[in-house]
């Protein structure tokens, strides 16, 4: 059965990778909301849970490889792809640009789906398969499981998500928490 957003958005609450309050963003961006993935990710069986889901709305497009950005994609890269009976591949950053390495190659035509755990800008999403276009790979879509930039990312490719979050990230200018009072912290510095 696939998850529902609720669902989704559940376990994430569940499991503390998805908190609210104020913080400060990666991007020195405010947001009430602030998720990190890798911990809904770390119990195999629920990965692999979000990897069917993902993989059953790209049952009828003959997937043949599923590549992901590393690091945040690689888990639900792979669970999308054991579901899909697809091969996995990753691509990394180097100098500042997304591309294959470790002997990873792909065929003229292959066709790839790209899949990352959250997509926030769709930075990632969109550098992969713009690399693996340009490998001649045909990038049938793209996926995630959350999606918070309210449907508005735009990867270049047909892209769905398990759940959206309408959460805006804003500048601390304008930012209304801050102007309450209210001190943002940065959940990614503290350390458990
Ligand atoms: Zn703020």
């Amino acid at each position: 059965m696939s998850l529902t957003a609720e669902e989704v958005i559940a376990k994430f609450k569940e499991s503390g990778a998805l908190l609210e309050g104020h913080f400060m963003l990666t991007s020195g961006l405010h947001s009430p909301v602030y998720l990190q993935c890798a911990l809904v990710l770390q119990q195999p069986r629920d990965a692999e849970q979000f990897g069917r889901s993902i993989a059953e709305h790209f049952q009828t497009e003959n997937i043949q490889t599923v590549a992901s950005p590393a690091i945040g994609g690689i888990v639900i890269g792979h669970e999308v792809a054991r579901a899909l009976g697809a091969r996995f591949i990753w691509t990394e950053r180097q100098n500042g640009s997304m591309i294959l390495r470790r002997g990873f190659s792909v065929a003229p035509g292959e066709r790839i789906l790209v899949v990352e755990d959250v997509v926030t800008t769709g930075g990632s999403t969109r550098e992969t398969v713009t690399a693996l276009q340009a490998s001649g790979a045909q990038v049938v879509g793209a996926a995630s499981i959350i999606d918070r930039s309210s449907g508005k990312a735009d990867v270049g490719v047909p892209r769905i998500a398990l759940a959206t979050l309408d959460v805006a990230s804003v500048d601390p200018s304008v930012c209304e928490l801050c102007k309450r009072g209210e001190v943002a912290i940065k959940p990614g510095s503290r350390k458990t």
